[in-house]
């Protein structure tokens, strides 16, 4: 009964385009990528599809800090935080990134977690108990959707971004407790939020304000500090959960808030709790990246990433300009993450295959992920690009774009 079940669910899906596939990765995670799909032999690409924008996932020193760490602590943490796992690597990692973040708050303490999905489940299960609302963005990501879920408090949604809207709800709120909840920068859209803006009204409504800014932090604002940092914020209402897995380059998450919040996490946070601590080694990888990030090498290869969006927009924005018969619209994105919006899932699958084909390796992003009629190619660019990586996109697109339209062919009607 259950195979058949879920074999039905899965045609279903298959005859609306959204079976996902995975790709084995056969090289370190960077812009020259060798992958397979299932038996294929490996194939050599150039990748505008990870989260590592600065190009830290393989950095030497980052390396070599993993190797080390491991050598000094072992490979394994044995058990939880809260059990025997909480090793002086982790310590120091807590203390370097409360020193790195710490400007947005009065006093910051923070707390490490295995990974970002981790973490927003712990802080909105934690905070969100039966006295609490969450305010949160329709286009939050999955793991916030899934925290406000689990949390046992009311939860309100409003239009993404619409500072308006949650205005309006947290001035007709008579919740005791009140969170805003939003990511910083849209995982889909790569738009930035106007946390000032948010944060005022958290001042006004005498709300609380939980950012996550998984793709701003090591990318955005002084010493790659954030969004946060980015907008000057500095609050006691800010409770800001950053992931270590993207700009950061190696993997796990923390949350940095008033040391009473991070204390109530530790004590009550189940998915804190009743998990085993990372590898201790990892948390030494990330310390030495965030290390270098903070640094003259950190604002350079910001700089670097900067100027690949700059260029990258200007060639998509002229190329949807010559080409718009065919509907392709890029999206008003000044971060790393630049989408370009294709419309129906055929069409943006269609396009991606296609560039495949040409060795350019970028994921089509279909609903449910986004809405309905808003399939997209989602390009990220990374500091480890050259300059001439995204010139090839750029003509490799220019002469997809000029096969589809000499085609006479909407989008939509490619197979
Ligand atoms: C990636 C991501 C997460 C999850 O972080 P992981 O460390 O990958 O689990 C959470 N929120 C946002 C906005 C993300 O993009």
């Amino acid at each position: 009964m259950l195979i058949e079940h879920l074999t039905r669910q899965l045609r279903e899906r298959e005859a609306a385009g959204l079976i996902r596939q995975r790709r084995v990765l056969h090289t370190p995670c960077g812009p020259k990528a060798s992958v397979s799909t299932g038996e294929a032999a490996p194939r050599s690409l150039l990748a505008f599809c990870s989260n590592d924008y600065l190009g830290m996932a393989s950095h030497p020193a980052v390396v070599e800090a993993l190797a080390e760490g491991a050598r000094r602590h072992g490979a394994g943490s044995g058990a939880s935080h809260l059990v025997s796992g909480h090793g002086l690597a982790h310590e120091q990692l807590e203390q370097a990134l409360a020193d790195w973040v710490g400007s947005a708050f009065p006093e910051c303490r923070v707390l490490g977690f295995s990974s970002g999905f981790q973490a927003n489940l712990a802080l909105l299960t934690a905070l969100g108990d039966e006295s609490a609302t969450l305010f949160t963005d329709k286009l939050n990501h999955a793991s916030l959707i899934d925290g406000a879920l689990l949390a046992r408090a009311q939860v309100q949604r409003y239009p993404h971004a619409r500072i308006d809207r949650l205005e309006a709800l947290l001035s007709a709120s008579a919740s005791p407790l009140k969170l805003i909840v939003t990511d910083a920068v849209f995982s889909m859209d790569g738009d930035l939020v106007p946390l000032d803006e948010i944060l005022a009204l958290a001042e006004r409504f005498d709300a609380w304000l939980v950012v996550d800014d998984a793709h701003g932090l090591g990318v955005l604002g002084p010493q790659g500090q954030g969004s946060a940092a980015h907008f000057g914020l500095h609050s006691e209402r800010l409770i800001l959960m950053g992931t270590l897995g993207k700009a950061v380059g190696v993997s796990g998450a923390f949350v940095a808030a008033h040391p009473t919040v991070i204390e109530w996490l530790m004590q009550t946070a189940r998915a804190y709790i009743y998990t085993t601590a990372a590898s201790p080694a990892v948390a030494e990888a990330t310390r030495a990246s965030v290390q270098l990030l903070r640094g003259p090498e950190g604002d350079t290869r910001r700089e670097t990433l900067r100027a690949h969006i700059r260029h990258f927009r200007e060639g998509v924005q002229a190329l949807v300009r010559r080409h718009a018969p065919l509907g392709w619209s890029l999206m008003p994105s000044e971060t790393a993450i630049q989408p370009l919006v294709i419309g129906e899932n055929a069409a943006a699958l269609a396009l991606s295959q296609s560039l495949l084909e040409q060795g350019l390796w970028v994921p089509a992003i279909r609903p449910p992920t986004v809405p309905a009629g808003t399939a997209r190619l989602r390009f990220t660019l990374s500091a480890a690009h050259e300059p001439q990586d995204i010139d090839r996109l750029l003509s490799v697109l220019e002469s997809q774009a000029r096969g589809w339209q000499a085609a006479g062919a909407a989008p939509s009607a490619r197979p």
